[in-house]
């Protein structure tokens, strides 16, 4: 598999290196040169196979060697030992559960899949890899939990200070092992901008062998496919043919996905962009302008996002015909007022219980299917991103009563908590990572 920059289609590097570079020096995304279809003989028959065996015939497919064979297998079936059941709720209306991993949210299947991939590829007795990143809540314990354990790596995580959810922080501060945590007396923008810097500081690179961690890492993008095709093969049991799948989004690495996953050859007859406030994408797509805003606070937070990291995957991988895009992708934003509506509603008729995020996705397939009615033989499925318990606050008391914790969480209650707090300042965050060497 080679790939190449969306900046740069000449600069060609291999899986390996765009996996540890994560971003191109020019700033574009490694995309591949060329996005193989899967065997057409296996889409049909789809229905018999695994979530692992279909994870591996697309990773196969499109890593060709990068990874023997057997070594691949072996990765998956450790990176995807959960599953990704599609609930049904009413005879035409699907929700795709994507919280059953250990973090309780889909990042988890990125981040799963991206540490054994960074496992892999390091040699014995080389440099300890430096994982950094900056989390406003769920990123930041899929990646924790994702290296936890993982050998010849170091996590270090930065979280602003009080805003992120009890559990959240809790998967961040209670690993220990390989895995730091550090609370920044500021806000997600902090965080991230003190990694940024960190990765153009010559002191810290003449030390540390750093990578990101962060959505637009290949490695973090491709596993993603996984759940579509297999989402598919759960509704050709049901008889369903074709589907419509609508994704909560924010930085655009989950739908990328799911439209990497239709050029391979799953059959979508259409997708549906959800957001909240942060509309860059839906205004994008109706009125041809592409305008980044800064991002506003929703109680949907893993989706406040302004500038969108992915869109640019998405772009390249149509070529930038924008008429092409709109016609696959429709895109609906909602305020807070409809997520909590949403929420409601989706209790009331199908006695489900979704986090705000997979609420909006909900919204979104609905108002799809008020505009352009969809054929009784195509499924409507939603995407439901993260477990309610990630999100209590934003349920209003009835509903809050109602909210289980799974295993995963009700453990972490019973670990000690360890975290460092730190300023926002980089000189702070610079000594600390050059003096606190030992784990
Ligand atoms: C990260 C996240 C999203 C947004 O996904 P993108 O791939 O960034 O579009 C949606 N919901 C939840 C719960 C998330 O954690």
């Amino acid at each position: 598999m080679k790939l190449y920059s969306t900046n740069n289609t000449d600069l060609k590097v291999s899986f390996q290196e765009a996996v540890f570079n994560s971003m191109p020096q020019d700033k574009g995304l490694y995309m591949p040169v060329e996005i193989p279809k899967l065997d057409q003989e296996f889409i049909d028959h789809i229905e018999q196979y695994s979530l692992p065996e279909i994870a591996y015939q697309i990773a196969s497919t499109l890593l060709k060697d990068e990874i023997p064979a057997n070594d691949l297998k072996a990765l998956i079936e450790d990176a995807v030992n959960f599953e990704a059941p599609v609930v049904e709720l009413d005879q035409q209306t699907f929700v795709l559960e994507l919280f059953h991993g250990p973090s309780l949210a889909f990042k988890d299947f990125g981040a799963r899949f991206m540490s054994r991939v960074m496992a892999y590829f390091l040699k014995e007795g080389e440099q300890l890899l430096d994982v950094l990143v900056a989390t406003s809540g769920d990123t930041g314990g899929a990646v924790a939990l994702g290296f936890l354990g993982v050998p010849n790596t170091r996590v270090t995580i930065l979280f602003p200070k009080g805003k992120v959810s009890d559990i959240q922080r809790l998967q961040l501060t209670t690993n220990g092992g390989n895995i730091r945590a550090i609370a920044v007396d500021g806000t997600f923008d902090d965080c991230q901008a003190l990694v940024k810097q960190a990765f153009s500081d010559e002191e810290l690179k003449s030390r540390l062998r750093l990578t990101s961690a962060n959505s637009i890492n290949i490695a973090r993008l491709i596993p993603q496919t996984f759940y579509y095709f297999n989402a598919y093969a759960q509704l050709k049991r049901k008889g369903f043919d074709e589907v419509v799948f609508s994704v909560p989004s924010g930085n655009f690495g989950n739908i990328g996905a799911g439209l990497l996953a239709y050029k391979m050859g799953l059959p979508v007859k259409q997708f549906i962009a959800a957001t909240n406030a942060n509309d860059t994408v839906p205004r994008f797509l109706a009125t041809g302008t592409y305008e980044t805003r800064p991002s506003v606070q929703t109680y949907a937070n893993a989706m406040d996002v302004g500038a969108p990291s992915n869109w640019v995957r998405i772009m390249d991988m149509f070529h930038n015909d924008l008429a092409l895009i709109k016609q696959l992708v429709r895109a609906y934003r909602f305020t807070d007022e409809e997520t909590l509506q949403g929420m409601d509603e989706i209790y009331q008729q199908f006695n489900y219980l979704a986090c705000p995020h997979t609420a909006i996705a909900y919204l979104a397939l609905k108002a799809f299917a008020k505009a352009k009615p969809v054929a009784n033989d195509i499924a409507q499925v939603f995407l439901s991103t993260a477990h309610t318990c990630k999100f209590p606050e934003v349920f209003a008391g009835d509903l809050k009563q109602k909210i289980t914790l799974p295993a995963q969480v009700q453990s972490l209650r019973e670990k000690k908590e360890e975290y460092v707090e730190l300023g926002k300042d980089f000189e702070g965050f610079q000594e600390w990572m050059l003096n606190k060497v030992e784990l």
